[in-house]
């Protein structure tokens, strides 16, 4: 039998295959879908786009799930915050309809084995930055998000800008499959700059103060953009510059090209250009971005 819980006037259904069945109810009654796919523990950047996805749909589902097919070390996954109670409430007051969950044995029924299944690859846009530093991780974000799109079905699918690398794999994930319709949506800020993020709260306050670097390094970047810098490698310096501070280790802080993505080096001068920062602070990972040339 399966296990639905009433959430008062949201559903929350703790397997794959009902949320699916919930979905097609919703295409079959004319409803448009709008899908927030999520690990958990929700803040402001998540509720952004639950609250998108119910302005642009008449009807609007979220994913909680903690994907440990893009999680490298198992320690990282065991350390990423949980809070379910917390979420289900901020869905909730967030006008979310339904929320779902499952484990990885059901949403990958045909697999007896876990440790058998087979990752899909990200694609072009998972080479490079976050393909070089986190290998695989790119590629455990596109098997999930794969089953998260075949179990809701048509529908309009809402990611942050925050995950810049993350948005290009999944769009062309969508548009292999045919559906959804990908939104992305802007990057929600603390009042200092700092992008919000699940991690955040790993952060003792000194780290937190080392990681309000990153916004001001992206500022920077996009000050020398608009005074006609467009060496990709001068952009970077720059950057390199804000974030040289004890305690903050950069992997990367480059710009590319969205649109030329996987040209290895960055053609000069760049026309477009996106400026992106993944740093460790302690034991915590970060990442941010901004778009430099609108
Ligand atoms: P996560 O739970 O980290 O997998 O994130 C779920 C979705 O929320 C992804 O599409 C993220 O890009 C998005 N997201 C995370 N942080 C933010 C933020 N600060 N602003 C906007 N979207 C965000």
């Amino acid at each position: 039998m399966q296990h639905v819980i009433l959430f008062d006037a949201m559903l929350h259904l703790d397997s794959p295959t009902e949320a699916a069945r919930w979905c097609s109810a919703q295409r079959d009654h004319g409803r448009t879908i709008g899908f927030v796919p999520t690990m958990g523990a929700l803040h402001s950047g998540h509720l952004s786009l639950v609250t998108r996805a119910c302005n642009e749909n008449t009807a609007c589902c979220a994913s909680i799930f903690i994907n440990p097919l893009q999680f490298e070390d198992a320690e990282d996954y065991d350390a990423y915050p949980r809070d379910t109670e917390s979420d289900l409430a901020l869905l909730k007051s967030h006008g979310c309809d339904m929320v779902f969950m499952g484990s990885l044995h059901q949403f990958f029924p045909e697999i007896s084995d876990i440790n058998e299944i087979k990752t899909l690859s990200a694609g072009p846009h998972g080479s490079g930055l976050e393909g070089q530093f986190r290998p695989g991780h790119l590629d455990g974000v596109t098997t999930i998000v794969e089953r998260l799109f075949r179990t809701v079905g048509a529908a309009r699918v809402y990611f942050g800008e925050k995950d810049f690398q993350q948005t290009l794999v999944v769009s062309d994930l969508a548009r292999d499959m045919g559906y959804p319709e990908v939104v992305v949506c802007p990057t929600v800020r603390e009042d200092s700059g700092l992008a919000l993020s699940s991690r955040n709260v790993l952060l003792s306050t000194d780290e937190k103060t080392r990681a309000q670097r990153i916004y001001p390094a992206l500022l920077a970047a996009r000050d020398a953009w608009s005074s006609g810098e467009r060496d990709p490698g001068r952009l970077s310096a720059i950057m390199m510059e804000c974030l040289s501070l004890d305690g903050l280790v950069v992997e990367y802080a480059e710009v590319r090209d969205p649109g030329h993505w996987i040209s290895e080096p960055q053609a000069t001068p760049l026309e477009h250009a996106q400026a992106l920062i993944a740093v460790r602070v302690g034991s915590v990972r970060l990442i941010d971005n901004l778009r430099l040339d609108q």
